[in-house]
C-alpha cells in the first residue's frame, strides 16, 4: 500500500516536473493523446513462416516446421507516430511510453476481437505465459531497461497473466536494421539460451518483442523455447514493418 503512495507521489511530482508531450500533436498530458490514435495504422496479421496476409494471424498448416512459431500478431505499422513513439521511447528511456501503447493497444485489440479471437483464447488459455526477447545484459545496462521486457510487463499487468523471464541473451550481435535477410538469420544463430530449468518451462508462451521486421529473432527465441520443451509459441509485436 506504501508503496502505492510514494508511487502515486512520484509520478505527479515527474509529471510536474518533466510533463509529456503528445509525440504527434505536442498536447501536453500524455505521449500519445486521443485524437492522434485515429492516425495510427492497424497492421495486417500475417503467417510468422511465409509472410503472406492470414486473417487470425496463425501459420499456415502447409508452412508450419517444427520449433516454429505457431502464429503472431502485431498491433500497427512500422510507420509515422509509431515508428517516433517506439524510437524515442527506446533511445532517450521513456518507458511511459510502453505503458500507453500496450493500454491504447489491448483497447483496439477489444474493439477487434473478431481477427484477435485466436491469439486471445490462446493468451487466455490458464497455462499461457507471457516473456520477451532479451537483450545481452551489457547493453541492457547502459539503456537501463529492455523495451521488450517492459511492453510484456504491461501485457501481463493488463492481461493479468504471468510474466517469465525464459531466455537470455550470450553475447551482443550487430544491429539488424543494416542486414539483409540471410545476414540476419546468421547474426542471431545461437546466440539465445534458456533460462529456465529444461522440461519445466510453460508449455504455451506468447512471446513479446517492440518490432517484427524479418522474424529472425522472434524465430530463433521461439526455436530456443521449444527446444527447451515449450509446445506452442505465439508471437505479439507492438509494430510490424509493412
Ligand atoms: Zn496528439
Ligand atoms: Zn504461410
Amino acid at each position: 500500500m506504501r508503496s502505492k503512495v510514494i508511487e502515486k507521489i512520484k509520478k505527479s511530482f515527474l509529471d510536474a516536473f518533466f510533463p509529456k508531450f503528445c509525440f504527434g500533436c505536442k498536447k501536453e498530458g500524455r505521449y500519445l493523446c486521443s485524437s492522434c490514435t485515429l492516425f495510427l495504422s492497424e497492421a495486417a496479421f500475417i503467417c510468422p513462416d511465409c509472410g503472406k496476409v492470414e486473417y487470425f494471424g496463425k501459420s499456415h498448416k502447409s508452412c508450419r516446421k517444427r520449433r516454429h512459431l505457431d502464429g503472431l500478431v502485431s498491433l500497427w505499422d512500422y510507420e509515422g507516430l509509431i515508428k517516433k513513439l517506439i524510437r524515442e521511447g527506446k533511445y532517450r528511456s521513456l518507458i511511459d511510453v510502453y505503458e500507453e501503447l500496450v493500454e491504447y493497444g489491448f483497447y483496439t485489440v477489444k474493439k477487434n476481437r473478431g481477427r484477435f479471437s485466436l491469439f486471445l483464447s490462446f493468451l487466455f488459455e490458464e497455462d499461457t505465459v507471457i516473456t520477451f526477447v532479451p537483450l545481452y545484459k551489457k547493453k541492457e545496462r547502459r539503456r537501463g531497461f529492455n523495451q521488450a521486457e517492459e511492453i510484456a510487463k504491461n501485457i501481463g499487468r493488463v492481461t493479468k497473466k504471468d510474466v517469465f523471464s525464459l531466455l537470455k541473451k550470450e553475447k551482443e550481435t550487430l544491429s539488424q536494421t543494416r542486414l539483409t535477410k540471410e545476414e540476419r538469420r546468421e547474426n542471431v544463430k545461437a546466440v539465445f539460451s534458456c533460462n529456465y530449468i529444461k522440461k519445466k518451462i510453460p508449455k504455451n508462451i506468447v512471446l513479446v518483442d517492440d518490432v517484427w521486421t524479418s522474424g529472425a529473432t522472434m524465430r530463433e527465441c521461439c526455436r530456443v523455447l521449444k527446444e527447451n520443451g515449450a509446445k506452442k509459441v505465439w508471437g505479439f509485436t507492438i509494430a510490424k514493418t509493412a
